[in-house]
């Protein structure tokens, strides 16, 4: 027998039709366990088919690679290991050329008897008898799933660049080695200002420490890290950013690169944040809108029987609004609910919550008050409205305060200072009460 290539050392001290002397098939024997003794250990899986594939022989390099026992493969054909994920058209190129008598070389994707999927780069040579007919195929693969996997990577980070999206590549050590144009935009830093840098130039000293070691840990721990962070740009704006890095690591599973890739949210988190303000803002004074209040209302009432401190509700409506609209005008009117708004805003702690009840009237969440404060706070901002001038005019407001009491749902407290309001009304306007019990 044969192998295509440089002729053997067995076949050149044996050349075809020798007589064999006992010595010979000795020398042969042992250099035919010398070459089974070098195959079974070579690093490279290694597997002997007949013409029709079924496997007579494999090494033990290509049984550690896949999982499989020996005689789980022996008969069978290298469709054991087949992973569905290689085009047909390979195996036919495959084929045609082995049948032609050729060596075939290509990459294909194979499965572990675990189902894993890994990468082989393979050389298959058809071995010729005496006579030249092909009798047998000889395999040899080399795993390349790293390289394969790194090839990937590499794509992946080519089409970053291109695409647009900020990227930043920097050594083990986190000193940046690459930029893109991307990054410029964005950070305002050319690329020759940033070089050799690490990323802290771009802290804004809006994450603690703990955010920095929770990305770490994820980096170290699975390799990638992906979430919103605020960065400082050259000009010093602070700007949140969504913000992917990768580790990539070698064969060895040493880490060589960093990759950061990010674009920015600000107009997104402006739009959000705008939008929520939208939705809890009353659109005419841009205090607080029912529904902002209701929710306030409900957070507090929780809090109180929670054992949370005692607060109060106070409701105030404009004395004979109609009659303002009625001789200046509905535009002097919103003009004055404005400017009503703006200045009771003036008078509140952080803690207190204004809100358009609807229409001309008012209310007021004072949260950690108990009544008496509260009272004395309504009564101090009744007096105030009567002593400002609105749009030159002057106007007045009626109040109604009540507190929390255990068991009171929303509507039993504003029903309560609703009724209060109506009794400060009653009494002849610009007045304060305070509800029963
Ligand atoms: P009272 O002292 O009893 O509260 O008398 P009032 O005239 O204020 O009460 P009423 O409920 O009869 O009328 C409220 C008026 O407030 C009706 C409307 O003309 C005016 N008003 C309600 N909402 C607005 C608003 O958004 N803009 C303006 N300009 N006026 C409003
Ligand atoms: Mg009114
Ligand atoms: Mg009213």
């Amino acid at each position: 027998m044969t192998i295509d290539g440089p002729d053997s050392a067995a076949h050149g001290a044996l050349p075809p039709g020798t007589l064999w002397t006992s010595t010979d098939i000795d020398t042969l024997r042992e250099k035919f366990y010398q070459l089974y003794i070098a195959v079974e250990q070579s690093p490279a899986a290694t597997a002997i088919t007949d013409t029709e594939g079924r496997i007579e022989y494999v090494n033990q390099r290509f049984l550690d690679v896949t999982g499989y026992r020996r005689e789980e493969l022996l008969g069978k054909t290298p469709a054991m290991i087949q992973s569905g994920m290689t085009p047909e058209s390979v195996y036919r190129d495959m084929w045609a050329t082995l049948r032609s008598g050729r060596v075939w070389k290509g990459e294909l994707q194979n499965r572990k008897k675990s189902g894993e999927l890994y990468w082989e780069a393979e050389t298959i040579t058809p071995v010729r008898d005496d006579r030249g007919r092909i009798v047998n195929f000889i395999a040899v693969k080399e795993d390349i799933t790293e390289r394969k996997r790194q090839e990937d990577e590499l794509k992946v980070l080519a089409s970053a660049f291109e695409t647009g999206q900020a990227t930043l590549i920097t050594d083990p050590e986190m000193r940046i080695e690459r930029v893109n144009q991307a990054f410029t935009d964005i950070t305002g830093y050319r690329a020759e200002e940033v070089i050799g840098q690490t990323p802290r130039l771009f802290k804004s000293g809006h994450h603690d420490r703990a955010f920095y070691a929770r990305l770490w840990d994820s980096l170290l721990k699975t390799g990638h890290w992906q979430g919103e962070i605020w960065n400082r740009n050259k000009y010093g704006d602070i700007y949140p950013l969504w913000q992917s890095i990768t580790a990539i690591r070698d064969e060895a599973g040493e880490i060589r690169h960093f990759i950061a890739v990010f674009h920015s949210i600000a107009e997104r988190k402006q739009m959000e944040s705008e939008l929520e303000r939208q939705a809890t803002r009353d659109h005419l004074t841009g205090v607080h809108n029912r529904r902002a209040f209701d929710t306030a209302i409900r957070q507090a009432i929780r809090q109180a029987e929670q054992g949370g401190d005692a607060f109060s509700l106070l409701l105030f409506d404009v004395d004979h609004f109609k009659a303002v609209n009625d001789t200046h005008g509905h535009d002097t009117g919103d003009a004055i609910l404005r400017r009503l708004a703006e200045r009771v805003g003036h008078s509140l702690r952080s803690t207190d919550l204004l809100a358009r009840w609807g229409g001309e009237e008012f209310a007021i969440l004072l949260l950690d008050t108990p009544l008496k404060g509260a009272l004395t706070f309504a009564e101090r901002l009744r007096q105030q409205v009567a002593a400002t001038r609105f749009q030159g005019l002057a106007i007045t407001v009626s109040l109604g305060l009540t507190d929390y009491q255990p068991g009171d749902a929303p509507d039993s407290l504003l029903s309560r200072a609703d009724a209060a309001l109506y009794r400060a009304k009653r009494s002849g306007r610009n007045a304060t009460r305070v509800a029963g019990r």
